[in-house]
């Protein structure tokens, strides 16, 4: 069967008449704007937030599609890319009819948003080496399948999966194949986003929340086909993003060198703290990473995550996730956090061990 985007989508969506914003109406300049129902005697704050933002985020774009070699027309700018997820979850899914596959242990945010839309979660479980299990997701998928969600570097587990198996999935789905790759800047490998040219079915997730620093404004990317793009644009809350929040992507951008240096910075520490975890006696495993975190396989994960909260330490506990047995999810912090994390965990070595 060969994609087929107008078959994907939900009727209600591809009839959709988008909501018609004042700012999308007229996006021109002029001198007096009395469309929007703002009020014009300003904000009471330092700064004016009275009037409402950019729908489409023209600079932003402008931006990205400089950057990353497409055009604005292949991007989407969204509240996370946990917005993008929902989404492209709204537009392809009929709550109690479709499903969509993911590739356990994997980002939770899939399953929620499927929850969230009456979308049934089929699972092909990653292979004890964490790479995809082509076999298992060609078995598990029926034709109510509508998307499948692919995360590389995958949270929690770290590694990349391979590119040929990624783009081998996209040429035999006919649904949707979503690449999350919310860590790349910390991985050696190349993005996928040069395949969305050659992949109609590819949407690539990125976010400015990790190697950017800018979780706190919530601005998360996804690049596509135009058309994919633009079901998403139409299927958005017109004003997702908010003014500061593009106002201070703008700012990021120009201080693109400090976002190098730190990644640079902590891919060079995720090295270190790997080294000095696998030296602990309790630490079984460090798997390798190409994210901001490491996943480490020990013996009473519990009881050390319990430990590191009473040093006031807080990691992520992922002992009961599939293939996850025995692991802690460790986030790579600033010397001196990774520092204090090795030495409260040395202290409990010396008391595990007398
Ligand atoms: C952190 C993370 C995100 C980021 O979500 P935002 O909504 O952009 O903050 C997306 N995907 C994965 C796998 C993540 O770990």
């Amino acid at each position: 069967m060969e994609f087929d985007l107008s078959k994907l989508v939900r009727e209600n969506i591809k009839g959709l008449l988008p909501y018609s914003s004042a700012r999308g109406e007229f996006g021109g300049d002029a001198e007096i704007f009395l469309d929007a129902n703002e009020n014009a005697f300003g904000s009471p704050l330092s700064a004016d937030y009275s009037r409402y933002p950019d729908p489409l985020q023209t600079l932003i774009k402008g931006k990205l599609a400089n950057a990353v070699g497409v055009s604005a027309a292949n991007i989407f700018v969204g509240n996370g890319s946990d917005e993008a997820i929902d989404l492209l979850i709204r537009i392809f899914c009929r709550p109690g009819i479709d499903n969509i596959l993911i590739c356990p242990p994997t980002y939770g945010m899939y399953e929620v948003s499927a929850n969230i839309n009456d979308i049934k979660v089929k699972r092909a479980d990653l292979c004890l080496d964490y790479e995809l299990d082509l076999e298992s997701i060609g078995n598990t998928i029926d034709e109510a399948t509508k998307l499948i969600f692919l995360c590389s570097p995958n949270n929690p587990t770290g590694n990349s999966l391979k590119r040929n198996s990624i783009l081998k999935i996209a040429e035999l789905f006919c649904g949707i194949v979503i690449v999350d790759e919310a860590y790349v800047h910390f991985s050696e490998r190349e993005s996928l986003i040069p395949e969305i040219k050659t992949h109609p079915n590819i949407v690539v997730l990125q976010t400015f929340s990790k190697a950017w620093g800018l979780a706190g404004l919530r601005v998360g990317k996804a690049f596509a086909n135009a058309p994919v793009i633009d079901l998403m644009n139409r299927v958005k809350p017109p004003y997702n993003v908010s003014h500061i929040a593009q106002k201070m992507i703008l700012e990021a951008f120009e201080n693109r060198s400090v976002v190098e240096a730190r990644i640079a910075e902590i891919v060079k520490m995720r090295g270190e703290l790997a080294g000095s975890l696998a030296e602990l006696s309790f630490v079984d495993t460090v798997y390798p990473s190409e994210a901001n975190f490491l996943l480490v396989k020990m013996t009473n994960p519990n009881k050390i995550y319990d430990l590191l909260l009473i040093e006031n330490i807080v990691v992520r506990n992922r002992s009961t996730i599939t293939l996850c047995e025995g692991c802690l999810r460790i986030t790579i912090g600033t010397p001196d956090e990774n520092a204090t994390l090795i030495k409260a965990l040395r202290k409990y070595e010396k008391g595990f061990v007398h």
